[in-house]
């Protein structure tokens, strides 16, 4: 996959950062995660066993139902967020969507342009060591938390 640099104006505090990314509007079943430090992930959902139940999970939920299919689309990646191992800076990734301004971690981009500029981020496949490590009940504990807090960030849309 070709990355290009993407450039994001912090709302919070001015900080410009920029993100290695790509338009996947034809890259079905890719995903694209982003840690603060600048990391790249590559999440195959159609591989990925541990996407296939996130999905199935928040998939079920009676909350989860009344909201738009855009709205359960987001849901499932902050849930899948955290079963991501972090990066070797101990950064968690963030799911499509900016990791946090690096300077002071606000999620406020005032502005923002995709670029045509090649990115030299490598791109590097996702792995769920620590996720794996939990019991079943860990998971289904770790899953619903995260769900609940997502439910709560999201305001509920027509
Ligand atoms: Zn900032």
């Amino acid at each position: 996959m070709r990355l290009t640099r993407w450039l994001y104006d912090c709302a919070s505090c001015g900080h410009q950062y920029e993100l290695a990314a790509a338009d996947l509007s034809f890259s079905y079943g890719t995903l694209l995660a982003h840690a603060r430090s600048g990391s790249v992930l590559i999440v195959d959902v159609v591989r990925d066993g541990v996407f296939a139940e996130v999905r199935d999970f928040v998939s079920a939920d009676s909350q989860v139902m009344k909201r738009s299919v855009r709205d359960r689309t987001v849901l499932v990646h902050r849930v899948f967020e955290i079963t991501l191992d972090p990066d070797d800076a101990g950064d968690r990734y963030s799911v499509q969507r900016t990791p946090g301004c690096p300077a002071c971690g606000s999620t406020k981009v005032a502005w923002f342009q995709e670029t045509d500029d090649p990115s030299d981020r490598v791109p590097v496949a996702a792995t769920h060591s620590s996720w794996d490590s939990l019991t079943a009940a860990e998971k289904a504990n770790a899953l619903a938390a995260r769900l609940h807090a997502a439910l709560a960030d999201q305001p509920e849309g027509p």
